[in-house]
């Protein structure tokens, strides 16, 4: 290069270019300097790669190792990015730096500003800055500066040059002196951006956006007052080495084969990135092959407590270098519980929501990460079933919404299932219906609530029969969605007071008509319902006198009516309800004895009314009326001993 100075606009559009560079490159500005540090980074690596092919000779490496220092000096208001990568030429910095992508410069102008729009107004989320990719990295620095310098030095030992560009796109070029090879980029912060010079804030964005990549990254503050005379030899030993520690991990562990990571690796490493102290469950470890080409590392994250907010946090990273949080598109909807981290070097680090979208590519990752999660979970409860049990309260939720939502992850993850058992245990499907195979094959029995429905349970448990609790709301939609999924022949749920039959004792007499007809008066009488149904069964237990049962379907029915609703009357849909009157008990034994005669009328009908209240009872809170109505009758009765 002549000695004399070279100035120029950047390009005959500049006057457009500036102002929208300034304003809307990203919205979120934080993002230049990930843009300036990973360029840095990408010169370092280049080098490292032309040097193993013998292309390039780096001879200083000890003396020298390759390294990105990122330092703020807060009295000349600068950042600088320095790195002893590839340098560059003065024709490169001509070719690389002044000549942007102008061709595609004035399209991305007004394509970015109609896609914001439409971003904006869709899902309100372009706040992560994915936007089309234009090659414009290096100007987003214009964001927050007034002025940019480069000074740089090319490995090829071409002399070295720096460039000053102004904040309208007029720039100046003059040899430099720089001895040393590599690039420092300059930027003066303007006055309203001046945040961008506290040490805290960088650090934040430093931390977060460059916390994986793969070149030692430090960062200095020119400012900070050197350590005290008055500090022992010790103390200064241990500032010293603070400043010498990079910032970065640069190799990360999802870098690493499954097999050389231990669990206390992945534990640590799910702390640091997730700031979160408690254990994860257990974690995936992801490396996909060509053509997917993509790792990563996703945990199921334990839960304080139920209703703790289930949204989790995956990191996506392109290269080594972070790109975004919990990206839709790429994690199924139903798994953004987990935490973790994907990094696809095939994704172009700056992506439009509408090319993730539209990507098969993407579906892929998506469809691959449903299938390794479901992987994990059947080999978890085929290989380790006790830790299995032990987290699947913590996980039933999102598996059990998978499956609502994905009947593929349902397909894939239905042996693994678990239904927590009265006794506290755990089964799986297939283990309940083996365990019930004599008695019944089709149907499971549940419990939504333990305590209210205890005698109910009570006269399963008396046969043998399981009966596994539902205790979320979800659970009952999901075995609906289970009962669909399986077509015809599949099994059925049935809440404990939906149906009897189980509990029949096949070998009693039948009652006679005349008698049933008496008996049917008698309670519809006892219970102020005219209308009410009553059937007549003789039930292996001969203690319980009635027992209250709902149709499952019609129950159902009203609970969805009631969920609807959001709590308002639902009386208009009342779930049929029966009184099984147990002709076995000895209770309505006596009743059936007694009500031939005329003077134990009155008797009858308080046994009646008392053995229909005490089913309710059984099955469902009694409302205000039927309380006080409830215990009159009991003191009636204790009046009488
Ligand atoms: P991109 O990085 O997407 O190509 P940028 O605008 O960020 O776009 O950078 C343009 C080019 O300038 C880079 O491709 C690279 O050739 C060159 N460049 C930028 N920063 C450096 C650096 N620190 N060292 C060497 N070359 C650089």
């Amino acid at each position: 290069m002549s000695d004399s100075v070279k100035k120029g606009g950047i390009s005959v559009e500049t006057e457009h270019m500036f102002p929208v560079i300034k304003k809307w490159l990203y919205s979120e500005k934080d993002i230049f300097l990930r843009e300036i540090v990973s360029n840095a980074v990408d010169a370092v690596t280049k080098l490292k790669r032309l040097s193993s092919l013998g292309e390039a000779s780096v001879e200083d490496e000890q003396t020298n190792p390759f390294r990105v220092t990122v330092s703020v000096d807060k009295e000349s208001r600068t950042l600088t990015v320095k790195d002893n990568g590839i340098g560059m030429t003065e024709e490169e910095v001509e070719r690389y730096i002044c000549q942007i992508a102008i061709s595609g410069a004035l399209e991305f102008i007004q394509k970015y500003e109609s896609e914001t729009d439409k971003e904006n107004s869709s899902d309100g989320n372009s706040k992560n800055g994915i936007i089309g990719h234009f090659g414009l990295g290096f100007y987003s620095a214009f964001m927050v500066s007034d002025t940019v310098e480069i000074v740089t030095k090319s490995y090829t030992g071409a002399p070295a040059v720096h460039w000053t560009c102004d904040d309208e796109g007029n720039y100046e070029m003059t040899p430099s002196d720089k001895e040393d090879r590599g690039t420092s980029v300059i930027m003066h912060i303007s006055e309203e951006e001046s945040d961008f010079l506290e040490e805290s804030r960088l650090r934040d964005i430093l931390e977060k956006y460059c916390l994986f990549m793969p070149v030692e990254i430090y960062f200095v503050n020119e400012n900070k007052a050197p350590a005290s005379d008055e500090k022992t030899a010790e103390d200064g030993k241990k500032e010293e080495k603070e400043a010498e520690k990079p910032i970065n991990d640069t190799h990360p562990l999802w870098l690493k084969n499954a097999s050389e990571c231990t669990d206390q690796e992945y534990i640590d490493f799910y702390h640091k990135v997730f700031r979160d102290y408690r254990e994860p469950l257990f974690w995936i470890h992801l490396n996909a092959d060509y053509p997917l080409n993509f790792k990563g590392i996703l945990y199921f994250p334990k839960l304080n407590h139920e209703y703790e907010s289930i949204e989790g946090q995956v990191k996506l990273y392109y290269n080594q270098v972070f790109v975004a949080d919990n990206i839709k598109e790429v994690i199924p909807e139903y798994l953004l519980m987990l935490k973790g981290v994907l990094d696809c070097p095939e994704l172009p680090l700056n992506v439009s929501r509408s090319y993730l979208q539209n990507d098969a590519y993407v579906s892929r990752i998506s469809a691959h990460i449903v299938k390794k999660t479901a992987d994990k979970l059947n080999s978890l409860c085929k290989t380790d079933r006790e830790k299995y049990n032990k987290v699947w309260p913590d996980i039933k939720t999102f598996v059990e919404y998978a499956c609502i939502r994905d009947r593929k992850f349902y397909d894939r993850v239905k042996d693994s299932l678990l239904f927590l058992k009265t006794d506290g245990t755990c089964v799986t499907l297939n283990e309940y219906t083996e365990a019930a195979k004599d008695k019944n094959e089709k149907t499971v029995y549940y419990t939504t609530d333990k305590a209210l429905q205890a005698q109910y349970i009570s006269l399963f448990a008396a046969q043998g029969i399981e009966v596994v609790e539902f205790n979320q709301p979800i659970d009952t939609q999901f075995v609906s969605s289970i009962e669909n999924y399986g077509g015809q022949d599949a099994v059925k749920f049935s809440r404990v007071d939906a149906d009897t039959s189980l509990l029949k004792n096949e070998t009693a007499q039948e009652t006679d008509e005349e008698t049933k007809n008496r008996l049917t008066e008698l309670f519809r009488k006892a219970s102020g319902n005219e209308k009410l149904n009553v059937a007549f069964e003789a039930l292996k237990d001969e203690t319980v006198p009635a027992v209250l049962i709902i149709k499952e379907e019609s129950r159902r029915f009203e609970d969805m009516m009631r969920m609807y609703s959001m709590g308002m009357d639902t009386g208009s849909f009342p779930a049929e309800q029966t009184l099984h009157i147990n002709t076995s008990a000895s209770l309505i034994r006596k009743i059936i004895s007694l009500s031939d005669s005329k003077e134990e009328e009155d008797k009858v009908n308080r046994l009646a009314s008392y053995i229909y209240k005490l089913s309710v009872l059984a099955q469902r809170k009694l409302t205000s009326e039927e309380l006080s109505s409830f215990l009159n009758d009991t003191y009636g009765l204790l009046d009488q001993l």
